[in-house]
């Protein structure tokens, strides 16, 4: 099927969007058509080559959307349901069947260093060379995505997709960073630098209610306070 995509060509280049053929889903994925996506750190990280990920490629890892099609085996989603999208993961290693799925021992291969599926086949193509997708396991700069049932989780119909999009990574680091990392005690203040999507996040989840918090912002690189 066609569907367009915002492909960065090579290092440093700009996002252009393309027409390109994406994948039938297997048995076990589904097709979602995006409707909202968020841009992450990493995305323009990957766009510099900081982050390896093989160019070029359709980079996006922060999408929700409504599932158009279903592998033959999912069994928890169907058409017409709306979804966000995070990362993808193998569901078999020890990490996995523990259910810590962001320790998969195939997490690097899966999600980054492929540009595909990790039996090395392409989730999207075209006919003019080469092109990497499957990042993060969803490639979703594009109007859609091809992911495994694993990356996706199933939300409210009424829900609004633009506001969730960005739980799929900045959204699950912030709140991780306080809950897991910093844990703070009652009384004490944190100090958040940049209020992107993860440093909102670190707002939201300050744990205990009682920890003040002072957010850094940074607004076209000029750091103020919020
Ligand atoms: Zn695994
Ligand atoms: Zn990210």
């Amino acid at each position: 099927m066609k569907v367009t995509a915002a492909v960065v060509g090579s290092k440093d280049g700009p996002f252009q969007l393309e027409e390109v053929e994406i994948g039938e889903p297997r048995a076990d994925e589904l097709l979602v058509k995006i409707t909202a996506v968020g841009m992450c750190h990493t995305d323009l990280s990957v766009r510099s080559q900081a982050t390896p990920f093989p160019l070029p490629g359709v980079l996006g890892h922060e999408g929700a959307g409504v599932v158009d099609q279903v592998g033959a085996q999912v069994r928890d989603f169907r058409a017409g349901d709306k979804v966000v999208l995070s990362f993808d993961s193998c569901g078999s290693c020890p990490p996995c069947q523990a259910g810590q799925v962001v320790y998969c021992q195939q997490w690097i291969p899966l999600n980054l260093l492929g540009g595909s599926r990790l039996d090395g086949s392409a989730t999207l193509t075209r006919a003019s060379g080469d092109l990497h997708g499957h990042f993060f396991g969803q490639s979703s700069f594009a109007t859609h995505a091809l992911v495994s049932a694993r990356s996706a989780v199933k939300v409210d119909d009424d829900v609004d997709l633009s506001q969730l999009a960005p739980l799929g990574c900045s959204v699950q680091t912030g709140a991780g960073a306080v809950l897991n990392v910093a844990r703070p005690e009652p009384g004490s203040t944190i100090v958040v630098f940049g209020a992107g999507g993860a440093g909102h996040r670190r707002r939201r989840e300050r744990r205990p209610p009682e920890a003040g918090i002072r957010t850094r912002g940074d607004r076209h690189g000029q750091p103020g306070r919020r």
